[in-house]
């Protein structure tokens, strides 16, 4: 729910989410639209799906108890890499580093000294696989991710680091600044188009595509597009009166 949404807007959509499913049972046994319906507010919508997903096979497949391992979660609808990494270790204390992009570069700095651009991805893996604390990964992931979003920044505040005493990348001394990437406007995007088509179809059981397209406020070849996407993820589904959420 937090990637890419910021925690103030998630905190109320996730407190009514998970007044509507308690459990994991009770998400299993929702229907899809009434999940996709429950996500409003939460974005990316393909979440939702996964979640929904990933709930049925927990259900299914593992006794209705999240799976503990790296390899299980892995085999959950919508987990990659870091997600399995991150649950199992703070949920469940297993020793595996969490690589999300703030820790990469807490990482790949303090032990290379470098930016994680210019590290390879073995290397990168076994730098953070020896800064791990194992007596407690889950508390050290989320320590690292907080650092690297609030002091190790692309322009980092070193001055105000813990890690400043032992930091490679620090005693290099100043360097120019990276480059920050910034996220592409959400407004008038692709993104946008889908999020209007979605809110219009969780209000109305179906709606045919003149409708969509005067909604979301978009040209018609730029909503098709966008409703074939949203189809492809499993969101939207032909049916009604043109379309309406899958399921
Ligand atoms: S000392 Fe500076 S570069 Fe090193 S981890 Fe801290 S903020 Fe990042």
């Amino acid at each position: 729910m937090l990637q890419q949404t910021q925690a103030s807007r998630v905190v109320p959509a996730f407190e009514r989410f998970v007044a509507r499913f308690p459990t994991v049972l009770s998400l299993a046994q929702a229907s899809r639209p009434e999940v996709i319906r429950a996500w409003a507010g939460l974005g990316y919508n393909r979440r939702a799906v996964a979640l929904h997903g990933a709930a049925i096979a927990i259900e299914g497949e593992h006794g209705g108890r999240v799976p503990r391992t790296v390899d299980a979660l892995r085999t959950l609808p919508g987990v990659g890499p870091y997600t399995a990494s991150a649950v199992a270790s703070i949920a469940f204390g297993a020793p595996v580093p969490a690589l999300d992009v703030n820790v990469r570069r807490v990482v790949a700095r303090v032990v290379d000294g470098r930016d994680p651009r210019d590290l390879g991805a073995a290397d990168l893996a076994a730098a953070a696989d020896a800064f791990l604390d194992r007596e407690d990964p889950g508390a050290w992931n989320q320590a690292l991710m907080d650092l690297g979003r609030e002091l190790c920044r692309p322009a980092p505040r070193c001055d105000a680091c813990p890690l400043r005493p032992r930091c490679r990348f620090r005693a290099a001394g100043p360097r120019s600044r990276a480059p920050v990437r910034r996220q592409s406007p959400f407004e008038g995007s692709a993104r946008q188009v889908r999020g209007r088509i979605v809110a219009i179809l969780r209000e109305r059981r179906s709606a045919d595509l003149a409708t969509l397209v005067g909604a979301a406020g978009a040209s018609a070849p730029r909503v098709v597009a966008a409703i074939d996407g949203l189809r492809r993820d499993g969101i939207v589904e032909r049916g009604g009166r043109g379309f309406r959420l899958h399921g």
